[in-house]
């Protein structure tokens, strides 16, 4: 059997399915498939998303139980304390993946895209899908398969060391009394994040999270930098930690960090989410950077563009923050505990800088001056002349993705070029 569509998706997490609901609400005929059953599909754990991306995606933002916390204090200990930001007005939602999933996939559903669970894609010939014995002719095809799925544009492996591993899981608490005397060691109240980073390598964290009668618990590393898997990390903490009880939900995965793909659309093929490597390396977050691609790519097609033009918006939009946040986590993720004490010390590294990374938004300070800031770090020489470099590249990186060539004839030369400049 064919099934004949203007969109056919690949992958129905929360890429895929936000590309489903915002293209079938324009009026485009949709199909969305996933190798899991429905119910399976994408994230199924908790996520930290910014309020803001919900509005700029056309989605209502989270509510009743896929909202599990909103704007709450978050404490960033360095190590494992005591130094530390505590930021407050970030505007932070802490998200349900499962049940985000799934309304996503009711919006497509009562908007008329068709959903398909259990349904894996083998293949691609020009605009037609290969499953195991039907086919799918579209014109426009979405690859939201995420990082390790269809690979439609034979997108290269992403290096190990631009991997993060990251868990999170839901724990219910054994021993609500130790859970609020661990809270106040730490000068934390409930509802508050605990988030310690570079307490394996400088982009790892251990973040906690006790509410009412449950813990919630992100970890993430770079483990061929040679250090334990968030999987690891996780596991340590709740053996250490007996108040902690039996896991409810969650779970692990590899994100890709890294700059976005250099192309994200090739004739009828465009990518979205963790498949186009659209996530915010700085703290390993893909789904705001998804939900806003889905945006993108639905009013490129239903205003009549195609897949390219949707590339070109989106990397001149998008990817010039994405890169230059990118240069930074390269940077932070070779620092120990004690430079960043001393970026924090210095000013660097403060409240509003690490709200705007929270935000997913450029820093308050213009990149430019960013220089002049870490020349008085110069009390710390070796780092000042390591980070004055990574802020040259974040400013050039502006530069180079706003001039990202609508030809694709000069885009090769374009790739060299960011290639040389960012890498
Ligand atoms: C533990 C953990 C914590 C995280 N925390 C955050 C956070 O706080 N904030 C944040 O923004 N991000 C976070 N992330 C990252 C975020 O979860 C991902 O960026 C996001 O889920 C990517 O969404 P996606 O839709 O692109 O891909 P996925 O969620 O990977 O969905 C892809 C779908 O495609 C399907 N598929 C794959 N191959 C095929 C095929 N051949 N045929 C059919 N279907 C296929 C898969 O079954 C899957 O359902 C975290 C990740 C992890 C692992």
């Amino acid at each position: 059997m064919i099934d004949v569509v203007d969109v056919a998706i690949v992958g129905a997490g929360t890429a895929g399915a936000a590309v489903a609901a915002l293209c079938a609400e324009r009026g485009l005929s949709t199909i969305c498939v996933d190798r899991r059953p429905l119910h399976e599909a994408g994230a199924r754990w908790v996520n930290g998303v910014p309020a803001w991306a919900f509005g700029e995606a056309g989605l209502q933002p989270p509510q009743g139980e896929e909202l599990r916390a909103a704007d709450h204090v978050f404490h960033l200990v360095v190590g494992w304390g005591p130094s530390r930001l505590t930021l407050r007005g970030h505007g932070l939602l802490e998200v349900d993946m499962p049940r985000l999933v799934e309304r996503l996939q009711d919006l497509a559903r009562s908007a008329g895209a068709r959903l398909r669970g259990e349904v894996e894609i083998t293949g691609i010939e020009g605009t037609r899908l290969r499953l195991a014995d039907e086919a799918i002719d579209a014109r426009w095809i979405v690859d939201a398969s995420g990082l390790s799925g269809a690979r439609l544009l034979r997108q290269a492996p992403v290096p190990r060391t631009d991997l993060c591993a990251a868990a999170q899981q839901v724990h219910a608490l054994a021993d609500p009394k130790a859970a609020r005397a661990w809270l106040a060691k730490h000068e934390a109240s409930e509802g508050h994040t605990l988030c310690f980073t570079s307490v394996a390598g400088g982009y790892s964290i251990v973040s906690v999270r006790v509410e009412g009668d449950s813990v919630g618990i992100l970890t993430g590393s770079i483990p061929a930098l040679g250090h334990p898997s968030g999987q690891r990390l996780l596991d340590e903490f709740v053996a250490e930690h007996p108040w902690i009880g039996a896991r409810r939900f969650g779970g692990a995965r590899a994100v890709p960090l890294g700059r976005p793909r250099d192309v994200l659309a090739e004739g009828p093929v465009a990518l979205v989410g963790d498949a186009a490597g659209q996530v915010f390396s700085a703290h390993g977050s893909g789904i705001a950077a998804g939900l806003l691609a889905a945006r993108l790519l639905a009013d490129t097609l239903a205003e009549g563009g195609d897949p390219e033009r949707y590339a070109v918006r989106w990397q001149r939009r998008y990817g010039g923050l994405f890169a230059a946040y990118d240069a930074f986590r390269r940077f932070s993720q070779g620092l120990s505990v004690s430079e960043v004490e001393r970026m924090i010390e210095g000013g660097l590294l403060d409240e509003a800088s690490a709200i705007a990374a929270l935000r997913q938004e450029l820093p308050p300070l213009p990149l430019s001056q960013l220089l002049g800031k870490a020349r008085r770090l110069l009390r710390a020489p070796g780092l000042a002349a390591r980070f004055a470099p990574v802020a040259a590249r974040m400013v050039a990186a502006q530069g180079l993705y706003r001039g990202y060539p609508a030809e694709a004839t000069q885009r090769a030369r374009w790739c060299t070029w960011a290639a040389r400049l960012l890498d």
